[in-house]
């Protein structure tokens, strides 16, 4: 197979114990990835070989002819990531059993044994932080929303500590789907009712469906849309979906680097456009849409065919390429620039912003 973009940050790496060292991160660093993080790079090299299987992955158009984006993720682990010539979805070439994908997220994906970071958030510091970051979701859902939110059924599925729902009013019926005990216990002293799982666990058909950061998780895309579909009343269900999206690379994102954006617990990495023909193929409407993929989708069940945005898809991680390099350079610069002058720069544009708005 061949590569997309041939550079050797993304080519298989085979580190020795001192070269860890040098892809820590830091604030000063001049390239930001690959960044190693130990827990991490444990799991996968130590129990996750020793436990899990990887088996081949096709493509969701199922015309299989794809090309290497990279052979390694922002974490220094070897794994394959691939893109779809036919399609220009971005996908893992293989990927985890199901059997060792609940084992992960039960038992690893919030515990130190895979990020040494996570516990450092009690369940109500969490629920708090994602309040505050759900009141775009609330406002965007208020704003498409064809009558006021009251007395609805709202659920979050993968909401971690159900912070979200918070910010719709207790009229309404809300559900938390996840799988970590403390953040679910924690949500039922907010009137939220918690269920461990994912999506095959709701059994009704709910009038708002959160999937924040979820989709991308999917190892099986297939079964979890049906099982989408399944919910939905017609016309009327909304659907919030987000996730990074791929084209919003070249604008900054992660600075440029798309490399920063692989990591294993993710199975797709989505443009907006491609995200889109997706959901049309399986009978979704878009109602709204943006570059980072924040998005409202409703169910009309009518099929549309597949696009293929490959080249569209190309152009934006070459573009992305570029962002990149000029990250780069402006990173080295900032060294040399003595710190009360980038506090002193950083002023005047904050000024300019608020200024401008
Ligand atoms: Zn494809």
């Amino acid at each position: 197979m061949k590569y997309l973009i041939n550079h050797k940050r993304f080519k298989k790496k085979k580190l020795s114990e001192d070269e860890f060292t040098k892809y820590v991160y830091t604030k000063n660093r001049i390239v930001e990835f690959p960044q190693y993080e130990k827990n991490y790079y444990n799991f996968f090299n130590l129990y996750a070989k020793k436990n899990y299987k990887l088996i081949k992955i096709d493509c969701l158009c199922n015309q299989g002819d794809d090309l290497i984006l990279s052979e390694v993720d922002r974490h220094c682990v070897n794994f394959i990531t691939v893109i779809c010539k036919n399609c220009g979805l971005i996908r893992a070439n293989n990927y985890f059993r199901d059997k060792d994908v609940k084992d992960f997220y039960k038992n690893f994906y919030r515990t130190n044994a895979y990020d040494e970071n996570y516990q450092k958030k009690s369940a109500a510091e969490m629920f708090e932080s994602q309040k505050k970051s759900g009141k775009f979701k609330f406002d965007l859902l208020n704003k498409f929303c064809p009558r006021q939110i009251d007395n609805m059924k709202i659920v979050d599925v993968g909401g971690g500590a159900g912070g979200a729902l918070d910010n719709f009013n207790d009229s309404n019926e809300k559900y938390l789907l996840d799988y970590f005990d403390p953040y679910l216990d924690f949500a039922e002293t907010k009137r939220i009712k918690s269920i461990k799982g994912g999506i095959n666990e709701i059994e009704f058909k709910p009038d708002i469906i959160i999937l924040s950061h979820v989709i991308e998780h999917w190892n099986n895309f297939e079964n979890e849309i049906q099982k989408l579909v399944k919910i939905q009343k017609k016309n009327e269900t909304l659907n919030y979906i987000e996730f990074p999206g791929i084209d919003s690379l070249k604008k900054g994102r992660r600075g440029g680097d798309f490399l920063g954006d692989l990591h294993i617990p993710h199975v797709y990495y989505f443009s907006s456009y491609v995200f889109e023909n997706l959901m049309n193929r399986y009978g979704f409407k878009k109602i709204y849409l943006d570059s980072q993929i924040k998005s409202i989708f409703v169910y009309t069940g009518k099929l549309e065919k597949l696009v293929n945005y490959f080249e569209r898809c190309k152009v934006d991680l070459l573009e992305a390429e570029k962002t990149r390099k000029i990250q780069i350079l402006k990173n080295i610069i900032k060294l040399f620039i003595p710190n009360f002058v980038l506090k002193f720069l950083r002023k005047i544009r904050n000024k300019k912003i608020n200024f401008l708005s």
